[in-house]
């Protein structure tokens, strides 16, 4: 399976630059799990292929350009962009996005091919198929109502935390998958935060540590994910001091194969 963390920003020779300002996971080159950079950061073949994205919740970082991208291909597409997501999350992004004021109401309209755009429900705990991919969703801990994913392609599987504090659901569901390749996992704020991450539902180096020891796995790769730009230097820095094995922050821009 092979996962690029999509950048947001790029610097002034067009080389992604590390910081992560928003979040889209493109997984195959045909799905993403969010689209929060989908619109500034594919490449033309995938922009073709990309038809099915997976929405964990509607907060801005997480679908900053999912209206742009579906805007920019509107002529072009042949079958909807389906955008997978819970019922909760659905009627969200329909309520305060495609709502005619800030957006339009892409589901109700159609260019010479048919529907441009198509929601799919999730069914939250239950397995089922995106492109060629099975996956499960769990609700985790966020402000807003927000699902965390284990995804898998037959023989490969990756945990994704989305945006979350400590978890039941999603942590049990990992321990159960048999074979776990990596967790791709938030770290939102540096330990000095601990109030704002515990408000915002957030995790920091520290409480991602105990949330860690809930897991049973061993050896799959932890990708540190969504640290918020201005504290990057000093999350990076307390999440070496835990000294977990395997533990390493993903790089916008990077392919990574498991
Ligand atoms: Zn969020
Ligand atoms: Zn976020």
């Amino acid at each position: 399976m092979r996962i690029e963390l999509l950048p947001s920003t790029f610097d002034d020779e067009g080389v992604a630059t590390l910081e992560q300002r928003l979040t889209c996971f493109l997984i195959d080159d045909c799905v993403a799990v969010d689209a929060g950079s989908i619109a500034i950061a594919l490449d033309s073949q995938q922009r073709n292929k990309v038809r099915d994205i997976i929405v964990t919740h509607p907060h801005m970082d997480h679908i900053a350009s999912l209206p742009i991208f579906i805007d920019d291909l509107y002529p072009l597409l042949q079958q909807p962009m389906r955008i997978h997501a819970t019922q909760e999350v659905i009627q969200l992004l329909e309520r305060d996005v495609f709502n005619w004021n800030v957006y339009p109401r892409f589901s109700d309209l159609k260019n010479d091919y048919g529907p441009v755009m198509e929601y799919v429900p999730i069914p939250v705990g239950r397995s089922f198929s995106v492109a060629h991919l099975t996956v499960v969703a769990v609700p985790v801990n966020h402000i807003v109502p927000t699902v965390g994913l284990i995804v898998s392609d037959g023989t490969t599987s990756v945990a994704l935390s989305s945006d979350s504090a400590d978890t039941g659901a999603f942590c049990k569901l990992v321990n159960e998958v048999k074979h776990l390749d990596a967790l791709l996992i938030e770290t939102s704020f540096p330990n000095r935060m601990a109030k704002l991450a515990e408000v915002s539902r957030h995790f920091t180096p520290a409480s991602l540590n105990d949330e860690l020891k809930k897991l049973t796995h061993n050896g799959m790769d932890i990708m540190a994910v969504h640290l918020k730009p201005t504290y990057r230097a000093e999350i990076i820095q307390q999440l070496d001091e835990l000294q977990i094995p395997n533990l390493t922050v993903m790089e916008p821009g990077k392919i990574y194969n498991w």
